[in-house]
């Protein structure tokens, strides 16, 4: 197939809360007559696009329908193929990386000081706000209360929605385009300037200083790329690779091999999650309102777990719990009935832990649950267990339990019915949707792939700017410091060019 060349000066692959935000940054070049190019191998859900059916939209949205496997198969990784990328997916809550965090990273620049006023550029931007208490559904009252019962600490999450009508499907995208993702915030902003936005376009290997790229055919019966289907050579002065955690380290491979840092790839973390629940005796109000209002973090420095409200559609649902047959049915047919909870343990950046490629060049993630992370599970089971009983529930469905239910008679019982003897890897549902690092930044070639400002060791004209370049896990929700760490990238690459 022949390939068409087109000549821009930079060009960045991927659209998510990274590649979106660079977009959006560098755009003002356009009016200097900068040609930009936003490369997405998603498509582009405009509100029609988007039923609310749970298998469709899953289908429609994420890579591997939102159950990407890890090479050992005991944890699914979600993460979406669309413009704009992930935050189409979202939930939407919007935290900053703490000061702690950043010490601990210990990348030079990027300190509380330098990231403060990105922060706020983003949260004013995407509106992120504090839902009011009416506003509040009962499966979050009841988180509330549970941790209130018990003495712990529970706080309201930020929230980054404009017009949210409490359709509670925010993980299939959201249909009214309440969430202020990167597609509805930044993007069109980037396109208004003058970036070029060509949806359905994969970029399929670097070569020096072009991408080679396919552009595809329609799907979803979404609107077709600006480009025709076909292969494609973007020359251009600068790449900014924004491909997610996943695809960035395996286009990185793809195109270097070995000839990068010895640790590409490496040092993945992903907060791996649970989903867990509490059957009350009587309906509650789950799935309208915002699905996820509050989060205990009292737990973090003890014993690396967050508490976080959550709801989930059935089959999603269904897909995390443990078990089959009569129990399971009883339990599903109280979905109205049902408080949830997502446990996330804070995993450690490990260097065993990473992104490689298959023989076809498709990305393979290496993960091995540490100690540590299995045990964060069962002290967090084990407190979500406490504090559904705390808000009234009648019965809790805990993973890592001989049995299918716990009642509140056997409360005193909890550390020893939820027990590691009963948490078996590939049995339990784990999935992970904070997907970090693996093109770790740092002032070390040694020991990082990027420098400090996210451009490629040893490279003069690449760049990452996604989540790839935590060091380590954030510990809190993520969107936000990929925003404000490819704001600092794109002021790198404007200093450059200026
Ligand atoms: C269900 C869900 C809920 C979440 N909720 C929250 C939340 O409430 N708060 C929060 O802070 N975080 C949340 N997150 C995490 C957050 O959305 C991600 O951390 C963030 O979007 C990642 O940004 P990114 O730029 O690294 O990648 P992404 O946003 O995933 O963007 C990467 C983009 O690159 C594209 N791409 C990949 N390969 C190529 C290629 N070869 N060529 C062209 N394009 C390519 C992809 O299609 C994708 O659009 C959630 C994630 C999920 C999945």
């Amino acid at each position: 197939m022949s390939e068409k060349v087109l000549d821009y000066d930079i060009v960045i692959i991927g659209s998510g809360a990274g590649g979106g935000t660079v977009a959006k940054e560098l755009s003002p070049l356009c009016a200097r007559g900068a040609r930009i190019a936003l490369l997405e191998w998603g498509g582009h859900f405009e509100k029609k696009d988007n039923t609310r059916e749970e298998i469709p939209m899953a289908e429609k949205y994420y890579f591997d329908h939102g159950g990407f496997q890890t090479s050992t198969q005991d944890m699914t990784l979600a993460f979406a193929r669309a413009l704009g990328g992930s935050t189409t997916v979202y939930t939407g809550t919007s935290i900053t990386a703490p000061d702690s965090v950043l010490k601990k990273w210990d990348v030079p620049g990027v300190t509380p000081q330098d990231l403060k006023p990105r922060f706020e550029k983003y949260i004013q931007e995407n509106g992120v706000h504090l839902y009011p208490p009416e506003e509040i559904n009962d499966n979050n009252k009841l988180f509330v209360e549970g941790c209130q019962n018990l003495g712990w600490k529970v706080e309201q999450f930020p929230v980054n929605t404009r017009g949210c009508q409490g359709l509670g499907t925010c993980n299939l995208g959201c249909a009214v385009h309440a969430k202020q993702g990167t597609a509805v915030v930044q993007i069109p902003q980037a396109q208004k300037n003058g970036v070029e936005v060509i949806p359905f376009c994969r970029a399929d290997r670097l070569d020096d200083h072009d991408v080679l790229a396919t552009v595809l055919p329609p799907e979803n019966a979404l609107r077709a790329s600006p480009l025709s289907p076909g292969r494609y050579r973007f020359r251009a002065k600068k790449i900014i690779v924004s491909a997610g955690v996943i695809h960035s380290s395996a286009l990185l491979w793809r195109s270097f091999g070995n000839a990068l840092s010895s640790d590409l790839g490496r040092y993945f973390t992903c907060q791996p999650a649970l989903i867990l629940v509490g059957e009350h005796p009587h309906p509650i109000k789950n799935t309208e309102g915002h699905p996820k209002s509050f989060y205990c973090d009292q737990f973090v420095p003890s014993d690396h777990f967050l508490l976080e409200s959550c709801m989930y559609f059935p089959l999603t649902l269904a897909k995390n719990l443990m078990g089959f047959g009569e129990e399971m049915d009883d339990l599903m047919s109280h979905y109205a009935h049902l408080q949830m909870i997502l446990v996330l343990a804070i995993d450690k950046a490990e260097r065993h832990n990473r992104v490689t490629i298959n023989k076809k060049g498709d990305p393979l993630v290496h993960y091995r649950f540490s100690k540590r992370t299995q045990d964060s599970f069962i002290q967090a089971i084990r407190s979500s267990t406490r504090l559904f009983f705390a808000a009234g529930a009648r019965r809790v469905h805990a993973p890592a339990m001989d049995r299918f239910f716990i009642s509140p008679e056997q409360k005193d019982q909890i550390d020893t019915l939820i027990h590691k003897k009963y948490f078996k890897l590939g049995k339990i549902s784990i999935s992970a949707a904070h997907l970090m690092g693996g093109c770790r930044m740092g002032e070390d070639p040694k020991e990082s792939v990027t420098d400090p400002w996210g451009k490629v060791h040893g490279q003069d004209h690449l760049y990452v700017a996604d989540a790839s370049l935590f060091p380590a896990a954030v510990e809190v929700n993520p969107y936000l410091t990929i925003m404000a760490l490819a704001d600092r990238v794109a002021e790198g690459i404007k200093r450059e060019l200026s």
